[in-house]
Protein backbone atom coordinates (compact mmCIF):
# COMPACT_ATOMS: atom_id res chain seq x y z
CA UNK A 1 0.00 0.00 0.00
CA UNK A 2 1.62 3.10 -0.87
CA UNK A 3 1.75 6.47 1.07
CA UNK A 4 0.49 9.18 -1.60
CA UNK A 5 -0.67 12.60 -1.34
CA UNK A 6 -0.20 14.31 2.40
CA UNK A 7 -3.98 15.30 3.77
CA UNK A 8 -3.81 16.48 7.38
CA UNK A 9 -1.66 16.98 10.33
CA UNK A 10 -2.83 17.04 14.03
CA UNK A 11 -1.02 16.88 16.89
CA UNK A 12 0.31 13.73 17.23
CA UNK A 13 -0.66 11.77 13.80
CA UNK A 14 -0.65 12.61 10.46
CA UNK A 15 -2.85 11.28 7.30
CA UNK A 16 -1.78 10.72 3.83
CA UNK A 17 -3.86 9.32 1.21
CA UNK A 18 -3.07 5.92 -0.72
CA UNK A 19 -4.30 4.68 -3.74
CA UNK A 20 -7.14 3.43 -2.76
CA UNK A 21 -9.78 6.13 -2.14
CA UNK A 22 -11.31 4.34 0.78
CA UNK A 23 -8.18 3.91 2.45
CA UNK A 24 -5.72 6.12 4.57
CA UNK A 25 -2.37 5.96 6.27
CA UNK A 26 -1.70 6.87 9.83
CA UNK A 27 1.81 8.07 10.40
CA UNK A 28 1.86 8.14 14.35
CA UNK A 29 4.46 10.93 15.70
CA UNK A 30 6.94 12.02 18.31
CA UNK A 31 5.49 15.06 19.70
CA UNK A 32 3.32 14.57 22.62
CA UNK A 33 0.86 17.42 23.63
CA UNK A 34 -0.98 18.63 26.65
CA UNK A 35 -3.11 21.06 27.81
CA UNK A 36 -4.56 22.17 24.24
CA UNK A 37 -1.20 22.03 23.15
CA UNK A 38 0.31 24.37 25.82
CA UNK A 39 3.30 21.99 26.78
CA UNK A 40 4.49 20.26 23.56
CA UNK A 41 7.50 18.22 23.38
CA UNK A 42 9.42 15.65 21.33
CA UNK A 43 10.21 12.00 22.29
CA UNK A 44 12.15 10.23 20.20
CA UNK A 45 10.35 6.39 19.66
CA UNK A 46 6.53 7.99 21.04
CA UNK A 47 5.13 7.69 17.73
CA UNK A 48 6.34 3.92 17.17
CA UNK A 49 5.53 2.73 20.75
CA UNK A 50 1.66 4.02 19.94
CA UNK A 51 1.41 2.72 16.75
CA UNK A 52 2.66 -0.63 18.13
CA UNK A 53 -0.13 -0.31 21.02
CA UNK A 54 -3.00 1.23 19.09
CA UNK A 55 -2.62 -1.39 16.45
CA UNK A 56 -2.69 -4.15 19.12
CA UNK A 57 -5.67 -2.78 20.95
CA UNK A 58 -7.85 -2.45 17.49
CA UNK A 59 -6.09 -5.37 16.46
CA UNK A 60 -7.67 -7.32 20.02
CA UNK A 61 -11.09 -5.11 19.82
CA UNK A 62 -12.05 -6.41 16.08
CA UNK A 63 -11.53 -9.93 16.89
CA UNK A 64 -14.10 -9.16 19.80
CA UNK A 65 -16.22 -7.88 17.37
CA UNK A 66 -16.20 -4.39 17.79
CA UNK A 67 -16.35 -2.41 14.30
CA UNK A 68 -13.14 -0.33 14.08
CA UNK A 69 -11.61 1.48 10.66
CA UNK A 70 -8.11 0.11 11.56
CA UNK A 71 -6.92 -2.30 8.54
CA UNK A 72 -2.90 -3.28 9.43
CA UNK A 73 0.26 -1.85 10.44
CA UNK A 74 2.31 -1.18 7.96
CA UNK A 75 5.54 -0.36 9.64
CA UNK A 76 6.63 1.07 12.68
CA UNK A 77 5.48 4.76 12.42
CA UNK A 78 2.48 3.88 9.94
CA UNK A 79 -1.09 2.00 9.76
CA UNK A 80 -3.56 1.30 7.02
CA UNK A 81 -7.06 2.57 8.03
CA UNK A 82 -10.57 3.24 6.58
CA UNK A 83 -10.92 6.90 5.52
CA UNK A 84 -13.86 7.99 7.79
CA UNK A 85 -15.59 11.25 8.50
CA UNK A 86 -15.30 11.81 12.37
CA UNK A 87 -18.21 12.80 14.37
CA UNK A 88 -16.58 15.97 16.20
CA UNK A 89 -17.36 14.23 20.08
CA UNK A 90 -14.57 12.87 21.96
CA UNK A 91 -16.38 10.21 23.97
CA UNK A 92 -14.98 9.90 27.57
CA UNK A 93 -15.43 6.76 29.33
CA UNK A 94 -14.38 6.33 33.04
CA UNK A 95 -13.77 3.89 35.50
CA UNK A 96 -12.45 5.82 37.91
CA UNK A 97 -12.26 8.94 39.36
CA UNK A 98 -9.63 11.91 38.45
CA UNK A 99 -8.39 14.62 35.70
CA UNK A 100 -11.17 17.29 34.53
CA UNK A 101 -13.78 14.75 36.34
CA UNK A 102 -12.35 15.74 39.97
CA UNK A 103 -11.40 19.10 39.24
CA UNK A 104 -14.71 20.18 37.34
CA UNK A 105 -17.06 19.03 40.17
CA UNK A 106 -14.79 18.87 43.23
CA UNK A 107 -14.57 15.05 43.33
CA UNK A 108 -11.88 13.19 45.43
CA UNK A 109 -9.51 11.29 42.99
CA UNK A 110 -9.23 7.61 42.57
CA UNK A 111 -12.71 6.73 43.62
CA UNK A 112 -14.29 3.85 41.62
CA UNK A 113 -17.31 4.52 40.10
CA UNK A 114 -20.20 2.04 40.83
CA UNK A 115 -20.47 2.05 36.83
CA UNK A 116 -18.41 3.31 33.71
CA UNK A 117 -19.41 7.06 32.81
CA UNK A 118 -19.85 7.95 29.38
CA UNK A 119 -18.98 11.93 28.64
CA UNK A 120 -19.44 13.86 25.29
CA UNK A 121 -17.05 16.38 24.39
CA UNK A 122 -17.47 18.98 22.04
CA UNK A 123 -14.48 18.48 19.41
CA UNK A 124 -13.22 22.04 19.00
CA UNK A 125 -9.87 23.18 19.89
CA UNK A 126 -10.19 26.67 19.87
CA UNK A 127 -12.79 26.07 22.24
CA UNK A 128 -11.26 23.41 24.17
CA UNK A 129 -13.31 20.78 23.46
CA UNK A 130 -16.03 21.73 26.44
CA UNK A 131 -18.03 18.90 28.30
CA UNK A 132 -21.62 18.45 26.41
CA UNK A 133 -25.13 16.97 27.11
CA UNK A 134 -26.22 14.81 24.32
CA UNK A 135 -28.88 17.24 23.74
CA UNK A 136 -26.49 19.64 22.60
CA UNK A 137 -24.81 17.09 19.84
CA UNK A 138 -28.96 16.34 19.07
CA UNK A 139 -29.75 20.00 18.22
CA UNK A 140 -26.53 21.19 16.82
CA UNK A 141 -26.67 18.45 14.25
CA UNK A 142 -22.63 16.35 15.68
CA UNK A 143 -24.88 13.08 15.83
CA UNK A 144 -28.15 11.65 15.48
CA UNK A 145 -29.98 9.93 18.71
CA UNK A 146 -29.46 6.68 17.18
CA UNK A 147 -25.41 7.38 16.57
CA UNK A 148 -24.87 8.75 20.03
CA UNK A 149 -26.90 5.69 21.12
CA UNK A 150 -24.92 3.15 19.00
CA UNK A 151 -21.79 5.35 20.00
CA UNK A 152 -22.43 5.10 23.46
CA UNK A 153 -22.89 1.30 23.22
CA UNK A 154 -19.92 0.81 21.66
CA UNK A 155 -17.59 3.20 24.08
CA UNK A 156 -19.33 0.49 27.10
CA UNK A 157 -18.00 -2.81 24.80
CA UNK A 158 -14.88 -1.11 24.49
CA UNK A 159 -14.18 -0.22 27.96
CA UNK A 160 -15.36 -3.93 29.02
CA UNK A 161 -12.83 -5.49 26.50
CA UNK A 162 -10.40 -3.03 27.26
CA UNK A 163 -10.63 -3.54 31.42
CA UNK A 164 -10.08 -7.14 30.86
CA UNK A 165 -7.12 -6.76 28.86
CA UNK A 166 -5.51 -4.72 30.61
CA UNK A 167 -6.56 -6.11 34.01
CA UNK A 168 -4.73 -9.53 32.82
CA UNK A 169 -1.64 -7.52 32.58
CA UNK A 170 -2.00 -6.04 35.89
CA UNK A 171 -2.72 -2.89 34.64
CA UNK A 172 -5.81 -0.84 35.74
CA UNK A 173 -7.67 1.24 33.42
CA UNK A 174 -8.92 4.60 34.52
CA UNK A 175 -10.18 6.16 31.96
CA UNK A 176 -9.83 7.27 28.02
CA UNK A 177 -11.11 9.24 25.32
CA UNK A 178 -12.40 7.63 21.83
CA UNK A 179 -13.87 8.91 18.38
CA UNK A 180 -16.03 7.66 16.33
CA UNK A 181 -16.31 8.19 12.46
CA UNK A 182 -18.79 6.92 9.19
CA UNK A 183 -16.52 5.22 6.49
CA UNK A 184 -17.43 5.68 3.01
CA UNK A 185 -20.16 2.31 3.04
CA UNK A 186 -21.82 4.45 5.88
CA UNK A 187 -20.69 1.93 8.66
CA UNK A 188 -19.91 3.60 11.87
CA UNK A 189 -16.49 2.27 12.70
CA UNK A 190 -14.55 2.95 15.98
CA UNK A 191 -11.32 5.71 14.84
CA UNK A 192 -8.05 7.67 16.03
CA UNK A 193 -5.95 5.99 18.35
CA UNK A 194 -6.13 3.93 21.57
CA UNK A 195 -2.91 4.87 23.60
CA UNK A 196 -0.91 6.07 26.49
CA UNK A 197 -1.60 9.28 25.04
CA UNK A 198 -5.48 8.54 24.90
CA UNK A 199 -6.15 6.61 28.10
CA UNK A 200 -4.98 6.42 32.15
CA UNK A 201 -3.42 3.15 32.91
CA UNK A 202 -2.13 2.70 36.52
CA UNK A 203 0.01 0.07 37.69
CA UNK A 204 -2.47 -2.79 39.73
CA UNK A 205 0.22 -3.20 42.50
CA UNK A 206 2.87 -0.22 42.63
CA UNK A 207 -0.23 2.84 41.62
CA UNK A 208 2.20 4.11 38.91
CA UNK A 209 1.11 6.06 36.20
CA UNK A 210 1.78 4.14 32.84
CA UNK A 211 0.72 7.01 30.44
CA UNK A 212 0.53 10.58 29.37
CA UNK A 213 0.56 12.11 32.96
CA UNK A 214 3.81 11.01 33.42
CA UNK A 215 4.31 14.04 30.86
CA UNK A 216 1.11 16.33 32.14
CA UNK A 217 2.37 16.12 35.83
CA UNK A 218 6.53 15.95 34.85
CA UNK A 219 6.46 12.83 36.76
CA UNK A 220 9.62 11.85 34.29
CA UNK A 221 10.27 8.26 32.10
CA UNK A 222 7.41 9.01 30.18
CA UNK A 223 8.93 6.77 26.99
CA UNK A 224 9.71 4.26 29.97
CA UNK A 225 5.96 4.27 30.92
CA UNK A 226 4.95 3.75 26.86
CA UNK A 227 7.34 0.97 26.65
CA UNK A 228 6.60 -0.84 29.44
CA UNK A 229 2.28 -0.82 28.27
CA UNK A 230 4.10 -2.23 25.18
CA UNK A 231 6.04 -4.60 27.16
CA UNK A 232 3.08 -5.86 28.73
CA UNK A 233 0.54 -6.00 25.88
CA UNK A 234 2.96 -7.70 23.59
CA UNK A 235 4.18 -10.60 26.18
CA UNK A 236 7.57 -9.10 26.71
CA UNK A 237 8.52 -10.38 23.33
CA UNK A 238 8.63 -6.37 22.05
CA UNK A 239 8.57 -6.24 17.96
N1 LIG B 1 -8.23 12.58 26.78
C1 LIG B 1 -7.68 12.58 25.51
N2 LIG B 1 -7.71 13.71 24.76
C2 LIG B 1 -8.29 14.87 25.20
C3 LIG B 1 -8.84 14.88 26.51
C4 LIG B 1 -8.79 13.73 27.27
O1 LIG B 1 -7.18 11.56 25.05
O2 LIG B 1 -8.31 15.85 24.46
C5 LIG B 1 -8.19 11.37 27.60
C6 LIG B 1 -7.21 11.48 28.76
O3 LIG B 1 -5.97 10.95 28.41
C7 LIG B 1 -7.89 10.64 29.82
C8 LIG B 1 -9.39 10.77 29.52
O4 LIG B 1 -9.47 11.19 28.17
O5 LIG B 1 -7.52 9.27 29.66
C9 LIG B 1 -10.10 11.74 30.43
O6 LIG B 1 -9.41 12.95 30.42
P1 LIG B 1 -9.87 14.17 31.34
O7 LIG B 1 -11.22 14.63 30.90
O8 LIG B 1 -9.71 13.81 32.76
O9 LIG B 1 -8.94 15.36 30.91
P2 LIG B 1 -7.50 15.85 31.39
O10 LIG B 1 -7.42 15.67 32.87
O11 LIG B 1 -6.58 14.99 30.60
O12 LIG B 1 -7.52 17.27 30.94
Amino acid sequence: MEKREFLYEGKAKKLYGTDDPTQVVVEYKDHLTAFNAQKKATMGGKGRLNNLISAHLFEKLRDRGIPVHFERILDDVHQLVKKVVIFPLEVVVRNITTGSLCKRLGIREGMELPRPLVEFYYKEDALDDPLILEDHALLFGWATREELDTIKALALRVNDELREIFSGLGIILVDFKLEFGRDMEGNLLLADEISPDTCRFWDRSTGDRLDKDRFRKDLGDVLGAYEEIWRRLSGGAGR
